[in-house]
């Protein structure tokens, strides 16, 4: 005798469901029984909501920001913005941040992540040309380098600077400095060169 189980698509949602990140098969089928008991019209309205959302959504031929698919980003369309100033960041989903701050009103370069060669990403993995591409046309740019202040951050910035040194664009990097309270022992060696790289003078 077959043990009792649940019908073939309701195992199947609950197998799908165990494919999205954080979600155990105990999890998957708590969402699986409310998609089924509780939701109600929410149920189609949730799934159409995750086939459009997936079907229309592209990446931005200017940025690499998400947009509708073929389209510019809601910055990239918007005239109001500084196109003379370029945030470069690792990936699209570090604009949010910068933006939500609302200190920033410029324009995004997303890399698509940062040049690691232990995990097989080099430059030309990455929007890098895209980017020079872009400097070239905005002649007298800045370009803030918002990447990561770790050691792969910093090979990008690194390979980044060398790539736009002769073009005529101004090349920012966000402040990071020592950590406030914290002297030179309890820094990392990344943020000790920073700090290093970063210094003023003083008289
Ligand atoms: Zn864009």
């Amino acid at each position: 005798m077959n043990p009792q189980d649940y019908p073939p698509d309701v195992r199947e949602l609950i197998d799908s469901l165990t494919r999205m990140p954080g979600t155990g098969r105990r999890t998957a089928e708590r969402l699986a029984l409310w998609f089924l008991l509780r939701a109600g019209e929410d149920a189609a309205r949730i799934a159409q909501a995750i086939s459009r959302a997936v079907e229309n959504t592209g990446t931005c031929p200017n940025c690499g920001f998400f947009a509708n698919r073929g389209e510019l980003c809601t910055a990239c369309s918007d005239p109001t913005r500084d196109a003379s100033v370029i945030c470069v960041v690792e990936h699209a989903t570090d604009v949010l941040p910068i933006e939500r701050s609302g200190s920033f009103h410029g324009l995004y370069h997303c890399l698509g992540g940062k040049i690691s060669p232990l995990d097989g990403i080099l430059p030309e993995h990455l929007a890098i040309d895209q980017l020079v591409q872009r400097v070239k046309e905005h002649p007298n740019c800045e370009v803030i380098l918002a990447v990561g202040n770790d050691v792969e951050g910093e090979a990008t910035a690194l390979y980044l600077t060398d790539r736009l040194t002769d073009l005529p664009c101004r090349i920012s990097r966000l402040a990071q400095g020592m950590p406030a309270g914290a002297g030179l022992a309890q820094a990392d060696a990344v943020t000790v060169m920073r700090a290093l790289n970063g210094r003023v003078n003083l008289r």
